[in-house]
């Protein structure tokens, strides 16, 4: 059989730039791909996107509206998701979100509770924390959903005033209490009578993405849901 030019291109490549797995370390990968196929195989699926009444949706049953909601992965330590999501936000790896929210953009894009969404919205850091981070990795991840599936991301629509959120288990009038103010929605008026799909890395207790929720919400006609690329109870 005759190799093409193309595949000594490819090899030569290569030799030049070393190019692996970002979890095995496996180099018989494509230049601009980031984990092997077998490695992508292995990576949990929950196949909660399409699925209603999900774990995800019930963590924000009773809490706020939502049209749809669910992740794309299951988390657990010492895990290849961890890998990727450490790899993500404390190592500067952006290629890492870009790949997840890739996969998550392609399962966006074929579940049907999700086609009448108008805008994504990543769930912002707090400016000092996306200082120090140099990246707000839901903003990452939000850019490789775009990559794959044609909708806009609004990436300065909403910001965070207060760092920190209550933690779930404080009764839920306290709860709303501290919540209001967290998030400050800058363009209420684009958001206006559109649907706004909220996104984020990890879904634990919901507690930001709640309020975060709860802030675009207030603008009248909005309808939310929400997608992570993992989950964790
Ligand atoms: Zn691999």
């Amino acid at each position: 059989m005759q190799l093409s030019v193309k595949y000594y291109l490819n090899a030569f490549n290569h030799l030049l730039f070393p190019h692996c797995c970002a979890i095995c370390g496996a180099d018989y990968i494509q230049l601009h791909d980031f984990l092997c196929v077998k490695c992508i195989h292995q990576l949990p699926l929950t196949r909660f996107l399409n699925l209603p009444d999900n774990p995800v949706e019930k963590i924000f049953a009773g809490r706020i509206k939502i049209h749809a909601a669910g992740a794309q992965y299951h988390f657990t330590k010492q895990s290849m998701m961890q890998h990727l999501l450490v790899l993500l936000k404390y190592k500067n790896n952006k290629a890492s979100g870009l790949f997840l929210g890739n996969q998550l953009g392609h399962a966006l894009s074929t579940a049907d509770r999700f086609q009448s969404v108008d805008y994504i919205v990543p769930l912002p850091l707090h400016p000092k924390k996306e200082y120090i981070r140099g990246y707000n990795q839901a903003t990452i991840i939000g850019e490789g959903i775009q990559q794959v599936w044609n909708k806009p991301l609004l990436k300065h629509c909403i910001i965070r005033l207060i760092n920190t959120v209550t933690q779930t288990h404080e009764n839920r009038s306290t709860r709303w209490q501290n919540m209001e103010g967290i998030f400050h929605v800058t363009q209420p008026e684009l958001l206006r009578n559109k649907h706004v799909l909220l996104i984020d890395d990890v879904v634990t207790t919901g507690a930001s993405l709640e309020a975060c929720g709860a802030a675009i919400l207030q603008i009248p006609g909005t309808t939310l849901s929400i997608a992570s690329v993992a989950y964790t109870i």
